[in-house]
């Protein structure tokens, strides 16, 4: 497995890759890898000729307060981890690779980032777009992938895609959970053993939504009560909100009749923050299982 930790280098090696004809598929993360983004190089490694991840903790998406400094890192662990999945080359770039201290461009995506996480997380999404389509440009893949787990912030990227013309496919893959229903993510190493336990609750929340459309549920206000009731009663769990909106733009939903939905949950235990979500669906209403954006 190759390493870069510099654009120029990179760019030499790729140059070389796509001269062969081969086509390439890239996974952006902010390392501490776990299965979900083993997932996503698995993935990559079906459909591509050539597999390269960026490992990278960005702080423009970091509020303050927020756990930049304390990000989980461990590179000789997540080096090991990609070369077990077939990742043929990992570009993990210094902080000021990314931003010299000449930078001043920021991507700011309007609608879709200011609604759930960008209005709680202030500047989150502008953080998020800015190095995504740097990420994008310095590694031109012919596909990237990113996980469900994190919805708004795919909607976010494939409309940052699109808008400015980027030349390759944004795929989105699907939420991988512990054998408890816990969606798989870095934080969930901030739990206590008690929080931990207590976490399943969102994954149990979901289930409930997609059960209650099942039986005939079409009123989204009582869902959302029914849905926030529940979390009420997991004394760790404090939401901080449960939205039922149309899968393609974040927009409020008042009914589930004859089409899909996306509950969007965030809930934190003690100081930790903890996301999921679920694309549900009134029976005879299909879901399609991934999402895939092609470049016009
Ligand atoms: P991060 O390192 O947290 O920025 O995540 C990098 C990529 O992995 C993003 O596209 C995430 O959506 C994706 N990801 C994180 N957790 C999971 C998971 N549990 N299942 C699938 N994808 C995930």
């Amino acid at each position: 497995m190759r390493t870069f930790q510099q654009v120029s280098g990179l760019r030499i090696y790729l140059r070389g890759i796509r001269a062969e004809g081969k086509t390439i598929g890239f996974v952006p993360t902010m390392g501490a890898l776990h299965d979900g983004h083993l997932s996503l190089m698995r993935r990559a490694r079906n459909e591509n000729d050539l597999v390269i991840a960026s490992i990278f903790v960005n702080p423009t998406q970091f509020g303050a307060g927020e756990d930049f400094e304390k990000y989980p890192r461990d590179l000789n662990k997540d080096l090991q981890m990609t070369s077990l999945v077939g990742v043929d080359a990992i570009f993990s770039p210094s902080l000021e690779e990314v931003y010299p201290p000449t930078h001043r461009t920021f991507v700011e995506v309007e609608g879709i980032g200011e609604t759930l996480e960008g209005k709680r997380r202030p500047g989150h999404f502008r953080g998020v777009a800015t190095v995504v389509a740097k990420l994008l440009n310095m590694v031109q893949p012919d596909s990237a992938y990113f996980g469900q787990k994190d919805y708004q912030q795919f909607l976010v990227i494939e409309r940052m895609a699109r808008d400015l013309n980027l030349p390759m496919s944004i795929i989105m893959a699907p939420t991988m959970r512990e054998s408890d229903g816990l969606a798989m993510s870095s934080r969930n190493a901030y739990l206590s053993p008690e929080q931990r336990k207590a976490a399943t609750i969102l994954h149990e929340v979901l289930l409930d939504a997609q059960r209650r459309v099942d039986e005939g549920e079409t009123s989204a206000a009582r869902l959302r009560s029914e849905l926030e009731a529940k979390l009420a009663r997991e004394p760790l769990a404090v939401p901080d909100y449960v939205a039922i909106g149309d899968p393609d733009t974040l927009d409020p939903l008042t009914t589930l009749e004859g089409r899909a939905a996306v509950v969007a949950l965030a809930v934190c235990f003690g100081t930790t923050r903890l996301i999921d979500n679920a694309v549900i669906a009134p029976p005879g209403v299909t879901v399609p299982k991934m999402r895939v954006s092609k470049p016009q």
